[in-house]
């Protein structure tokens, strides 16, 4: 494999730096660099780049097997690439379901013969998400896929019982239950979050408790069975109150925010475009300032992206009749830089926290979410800060055009990112592994 020389990279921000990739891994750091690259060394001026850890996603939807007309896990992990990432966990919620060792083990394979990021499959909780029977944890576990994290996610594991089942069966897994927090009665017909908006435009609400009382509930049965909770997409200033009382109290709950539910409210649903129907719903401008101020101090310790793509004719019809989700992976680093990085909020070192260490350690992932240094495996990727970017749709490498940016001026550029040493996105570009020469 080409060894690549990367001259001037600010690592985390910080310094600039050369770093020195070579057989999978980062071979030197610093002047050492230069001086033990090769003469056939590919050089990558990166003057005036960020560098940072491959990004690792804990929530992706590739949508294979089941909807290959709006996703697959190749078109999905190239976005992943583009965006800045290495690693992401594709989410059980496909046709068929990823309940059993053969689906997670089809997922992880279509991502290695993809190449553009390591794909960890999410394994589903419960049978066909259907809330009643336990799924075959162990076998998901202990398959080539090796599934440490475990979701019902687009549904939530409403059933106290089974919720503790689960959480008793992953503590001998060294897994996690990572939870989609919508209780479901209280949000049965819910088209949007319930407040002033949805009372004015007469949109059934989504009440902000029916998010709070799940996580209240689980991060107690997290606590009185000693096994670990993530909560996905906490979207509402209560959620990060009771994370943030249950962190103080020693129970060991993650968190993770949306890009989304970082930077758009509520407002947007009086465009009653379904583009911003998304579960959970966006939320008022004071959740909006809550979810930012517990990333900033640390209550929450992940941002995913809840990347889920959608047929046009899933989003272009009426607020009622449209899908929830919207797209991300190839605008979540820059919605991040301008709602926390911009402001001042979160350091580009913090960046590397909550978009590749944190979730590395929260899913169990080896090898991303490593420091830049010496003997590390070469994931990375070069982000330029000062470029700016008008989201357009159609442009984009998912398959999909829900993006609820589109038109938007977002800050930042990927410029290259690299899976173990090999580039796949260089000049913002995919580059195919034959291309690479891997
Ligand atoms: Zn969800």
């Amino acid at each position: 494999m080409t060894d690549h020389l990367v001259r001037g990279a600010r690592l985390l921000g910080g310094d600039p730096a050369d770093l020195l990739l070579r057989g999978g891994r980062i071979a030197a750091v610093g002047a050492d660099a230069s001086r033990a690259a090769g003469r056939d060394a590919v050089v990558v001026d990166a003057d005036g780049l960020v560098a940072l850890p491959g990004l690792v996603d804990l929530h992706t939807h590739l949508r294979e097997p089941g909807r290959e007309d709006t996703e697959t896990v190749a078109t999905g992990t190239r976005a992943a690439a583009l965006g800045g990432f290495t690693a992401v966990h594709a989410m059980a919620n496909t046709s068929p379901v990823a309940d059993t060792a053969g689906v997670v083990e089809q997922v992880w394979n279509l991502g290695r013969e993809a190449g553009w990021v390591d794909v960890h499959p999410v394994g589903a909780v419960s049978v066909g998400l259907e809330g009643k029977v336990l799924a075959e944890l162990g076998a998901m576990a202990q398959s080539a896929a090796r599934v440490r994290v475990f979701s019902d996610d687009g549904r939530c594991v409403a059933d106290p019982v089974l919720m503790r089942r689960a959480l008793e069966y992953v503590k001998g897994l060294d897994g996690v239950i990572a939870q989609h927090a919508q209780e479901p009665r209280l949000t049965e017909g819910a088209q949007m979050h319930e407040g002033a908006v949805s009372a004015e435009l007469g949109l059934a609400g989504w009440p902000a408790v029916a998010e709070e009382s799940i996580i209240a509930r689980d991060v107690l049965l997290a606590e009185h069975v000693g096994s670990r909770l993530h909560v996905l997409h906490l979207s509402t200033a209560g959620s990060v109150d009771i994370v943030r009382w249950a962190k103080a109290r020693g129970i060991a709950v993650t968190a993770e925010v949306t890009p989304h539910h970082l930077l758009l409210t509520d407002e947007l649903a009086r465009s009653y475009d379904p583009l911003f129907k998304v579960n959970p719903p966006l939320r008022t401008a004071e959740d909006v300032e809550a979810v930012r101020a517990g990333l900033a101090d640390g209550t929450i310790d992940t941002v995913g992206t809840d990347h889920a793509p959608h047929a046009a004719e899933d989003k272009d019809c009426e607020w009622a009749a449209g899908a929830f989700g919207m797209t991300g992976l190839e605008t979540a680093l820059s919605v991040v830089q301008e709602v926390m990085v911009d402001s001042g909020r979160l350091t580009w070192a913090d960046v590397a926290r909550v978009m590749s260490e944190a979730p590395a350690r929260i899913g169990r992932v080896t090898g991303h979410g490593r420091p830049l240094a010496v003997g590390e495996p070469a994931n990375l990727t070069l982000v330029d800060p000062a470029a700016r970017r008008v989201v357009d749709p159609a442009a984009q490498a998912t398959r999909s055009r829900n993006t609820p940016y589109a038109g938007r001026e977002l800050p930042g550029r990927v410029v290259a990112t690299f899976l173990r040493g090999r580039p796949t996105v260089v000049d913002g570009a995919p580059v195919a592994r034959e291309e690479a020469g891997a």
